[in-house]
């Protein structure tokens, strides 16, 4: 019943998103898939707004649509790095 309501919740958002600011160019990329987890600063490089603001799929997207690979997904309940692949 509603024992499995929690855990979905959870499921829902478990990857940690992180820029690897040098190497990010600015290309916007990542905040048109996501714009509610990254954003450009005035420097024109990502930042993280809110590290939940999209979904797993939606960030795992932005991750692999940057083109110089410069978010890293981590799965914080495992640790196992999603993406870049390691
Ligand atoms: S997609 Fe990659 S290069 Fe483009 S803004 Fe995002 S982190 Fe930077």
């Amino acid at each position: 019943m509603a024992v499995n309501q929690p855990q979905k919740e959870e499921k829902k958002n478990r990857y940690q998103v992180k820029v690897l600011r040098e190497k990010c160019i600015g290309a916007g990329t990542c905040v048109e898939l996501a714009e509610k987890t990254f954003q450009l600063d005035e420097k024109n490089i990502a930042v993280i707004i809110d590290p939940h603001g999209n979904s797993d799929e939606e960030k795992l997207l932005a991750a692999q649509a940057c083109p110089v690979g410069a978010i890293v997904v981590v799965d914080q309940e495992t640790g196992e790095q999603i993406w870049p692949p390691e």
